[in-house]
């Protein structure tokens, strides 16, 4: 839709090129992530942090209006819950489970047996009834569904969650855990059609706003094996997620910023969520990665934050 051609692409390209530190060590050195010896896995400064938080409001501000209902979760979900939502069809080697020690006194020697001989102890570890959540909104559904039929208007829930995908990379861009603020509209086709549309509007200016070059594209989930394949031009075909990309890492593959997904009746389904007239609710969620945008920002305004445009400031900071 929009090309890339700004100004920052030339820096985006420079350092790298000339074989100099890459993004992720620049951010290191600056102290904006902060190592833990894990790839994906990092802490983050407080003027990250910073950061993290203006954009966190800033998503507010512009849903203000529209009067979702906040919710906020942990970022562990239920198992049972996880099992049914489908997830493992997808995206089974992105979950992560949450496993615990249940043995007794013996097994407790043995953990530490391992430990000190430098065996793997986790043979001990049981699954519990907690896994990682995947996606802001993942914990949502059979919590809306529980209410029963949504009312005429349909519902608009507004989430931010850690969420664990086991992708570990090189690029700061893909985390293992991150931050994920949604907006989710359940309610009929054309409800949840129209909210997608109103959020690739607003998403778009305000990422124009903050400075960034920009495209939208139209995008699948990576869904896995050779089934999975079939499923990705499925969703491709018929345009149901679509991804709004700034190059961070490089220009040729830019990075997915925000994504603007319509599950058709999917969730509708799998927890019999119904509309008002009983037919099964349609569902759509606007998925903003805080960490993601913000490594945008650092990547096309510099690491140093004072030093950012006074406009890109006072959109974020007023
Ligand atoms: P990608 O295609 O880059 O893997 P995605 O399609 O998996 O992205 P979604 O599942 O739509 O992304 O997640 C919603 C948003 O969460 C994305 O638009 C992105 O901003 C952010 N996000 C997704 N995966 C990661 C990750 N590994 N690290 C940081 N942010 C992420
Ligand atoms: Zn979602
Ligand atoms: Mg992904």
């Amino acid at each position: 839709m929009e090309s890339f051609s700004s100004p920052s692409d030339e820096a985006l390209l420079d350092d790298e090129a000339a074989g100099g530190p890459t993004f992720l060590d620049r951010l290191f050195d600056h102290g904006l992530l902060i190592r833990t010896g894990v790839d994906g896995l990092y802490g983050r400064s407080g003027a990250f942090e910073s950061v993290v938080d203006a954009l966190d409001r800033l998503i507010t501000r512009l849903g203000a209006a529209d009067g979702a209902e906040v919710m906020r979760f942990p970022p562990g979900m239920s198992r049972p819950a996880f099992e049914r939502s489908g997830y493992l069809k997808g995206f089974p080697n992105l979950a992560g489970t949450v496993h615990s020690f249940c043995g007794d006194s013996a097994g407790h020697a043995e953990i530490l047996a391992c430990v000190e001989a430098g065996r793997d102890w986790t043979g001990q570890q049981e699954a519990s009834d907690i896994v990682l959540t995947p996606a802001a909104c993942y914990p949502l559904y059979p919590v809306a569904a529980a209410r029963g039929a949504l009312p005429a208007e349909g519902r608009l829930f507004d989430l931010q969650s850690y969420c664990f995908r086991r992708e570990p990379s090189l690029e700061p861009t893909r985390m293992q855990l991150f931050r994920m603020r949604e907006y989710v509209r359940m309610g009929s086709p054309e409800q949840v059609l129209a909210f997608r549309e109103s959020w690739l509007e607003r998403g778009t200016a305000m990422m124009r706003d903050l400075g960034l070059p920009l495209a939208i594209d139209v995008a699948n989930d990576p869904f896995f094996g050779r089934a999975g394949r079939m499923l990705a031009n499925n969703q491709r075909e018929q345009g149901l997620k679509f991804e709004l990309n700034v190059p961070v890492n490089s220009v040729e593959k830019p990075t997915a910023c925000l994504s603007f997904n319509y599950h058709q009746d999917h969730f509708g389904s799998t927890w019999e969520l119904r509309q008002a007239d009983g037919g099964v609710a349609h569902t759509a969620c606007v998925g903003f990665g805080l960490e993601r945008i913000t490594l945008a920002l650092l990547r096309h305004h510099g690491l140093d934050l004072a030093a950012w445009p006074a406009a890109v400031r006072t959109a974020l900071w007023g």
